[in-house]
């Protein structure tokens, strides 16, 4: 008899965000009279800047013509965008990362839930409470989290960080020590953000434990304020203990192109062995390459046409993350998150749980967001609101709660 994997089975109920959409379907069905608000959604709403678009159609017309025609791409990506992303993010902040330490995708969230695989099962993670979910369920497929706790809604041998109100909603060093620490900054889905200082704490406890820190920066074209680190590599000893995951998803709108890569330097080492070595092992293994257009698209993004037009884009939906923030805060719900992320994180009022708020919402003003317990049992008593909606519905959603 064939046998499945067993770890999937301790995956526990349906994902989130399927949860959400039963629910506000089953809503609208029955009140098709009602205009229900989104402010839940994670994805982007913009179309995809103007000079991008021209730079994809001129990529699509080379892939017309003998003379231009590509076919497989170089498995860790076209150097014409390594060489670019290793420039301008990277030199460009003092940080020294090159060319070929960049490994090309489709997007952070399969780089997420795939860097798990070269290191042994055996290796204790630790996360965020709450945390995005990739990175635990990943591990889980893996067999490296131990069985589901339905009471405690933890993993049993994952270690996790709380991140809670007290501490900017950034965890404390562990004490029991990991060998994978997962960090996101800004965060998702509590728009916190971690000072360089304090990342540099994390930096110099991963180097004297020997521990690896996999840092997603998917939102690092969202910090607005001075002193927040862009990447892990401004951090002084990060090339000795750190994995960079970025994308191009919400920084220009790439959800539905796919583009985003990781960052391996080769000083960074586990058991006597350079993990720049087995991820490009398993990158030429399992992948072949993000396409030859989106690697282009990708390129302009830091033209400075591109540029100056996802800059315009990032502070018009920040302009939505201020208008939910101050129209919350100005009703006297304790607020965080917004400033240098596009994640609202709002205290539920009294002792409502998360869900209880999202029924609320839902059924009274005809609004929608996130409930904070769907990321880990440390989001109960918050929710999650985006500033990702257009700009009238994001008025007239905080018009709506206003007045509840
Ligand atoms: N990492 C975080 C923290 C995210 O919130 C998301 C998307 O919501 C991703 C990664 C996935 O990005 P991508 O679209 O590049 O797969």
């Amino acid at each position: 008899m064939i046998k499945i994997n067993q770890n999937y089975q301790k995956l526990p109920g349906s994902y989130l965000f399927s949860t959400i959409a039963g629910k506000v379907r089953e809503y609208e069905t029955a009140h098709s009279d009602k205009t229900v608000i989104r402010l839940g959604i994670g994805d982007v709403t913009m179309p995809i800047a103007p000079e991008i678009i021209r730079v994809l159609h001129q990529a699509v017309d080379e892939m017309g013509k003998a003379e231009t025609f590509k076919g497989y791409a170089p498995d860790l990506g076209y150097s014409f965008l390594r060489e670019t992303i290793s420039e301008k993010d990277y030199r460009q902040r003092g940080c020294r990362i090159d060319a070929d330490e960049i490994f090309i995708s489709d997007g952070a969230k399969c780089d997420c839930g795939n860097i798990q695989e070269i290191f042994s099962t055996d290796c204790r993670i630790a996360v965020c409470d709450p945390v995005y979910p990739v990175y635990v369920d990943s591990n889980v497929m893996a067999g490296r989290t131990g069985d589901y706790d339905k009471d405690l809604g933890r993993f049993r041998d994952v270690i996790y960080m709380p991140c809670t109100g007290e501490t900017g909603f950034v965890p404390q060093l562990p004490e029991e020590v990991p060998d994978l620490i997962y960090l996101c900054f800004p965060n998702n889905p509590t728009g916190a953000v971690m000072t360089k200082g304090q990342l540099q704490e994390w930096v110099d406890y991963a180097n004297e434990k020997g521990s690896v820190i996999l840092y997603d920066a998917a939102y690092e074209a969202y910090i607005s304020e001075e002193n927040i680190p862009h990447s892990i590599y401004e951090c002084q000893g990060a090339r000795t203990c750190a994995i960079e995951i970025r994308s191009f998803s919400k920084t220009a709108g790439f959800t539905g192109l796919r583009l985003g890569f990781t960052v391996i330097p080769k000083d960074l080492t586990a058991d006597g062995v350079r993990l720049w070595d087995l991820w490009a092992r398993r990158h030429g293994t399992k992948y072949n390459g993000a396409p030859y257009i989106i690697q282009r698209a990708g390129e302009a993004v830091y033209t400075p046409e591109g540029r100056k037009q996802i800059e315009e884009q990032i502070s018009w939906y920040m302009g939505n993350a201020r208008i939910i923030s101050d129209g919350l805060r100005s009703a006297g719900y304790q607020v965080s998150g917004g400033k240098n992320a596009p994640y609202i994180w709002l205290k539920t009022p009294g002792t409502m749980t998360s869900w209880e708020f999202f029924d609320l919402l839902l059924e009274e003003v005809n609004v929608v967001g996130t409930p904070g317990s769907g990321f880990g049992p440390g989001g109960e008593g918050y929710f999650r609101l985006t500033a990702f909606g257009n700009r009238e519905d994001t008025i007239e959603a905080i018009r709506r709660i206003r007045n509840l």
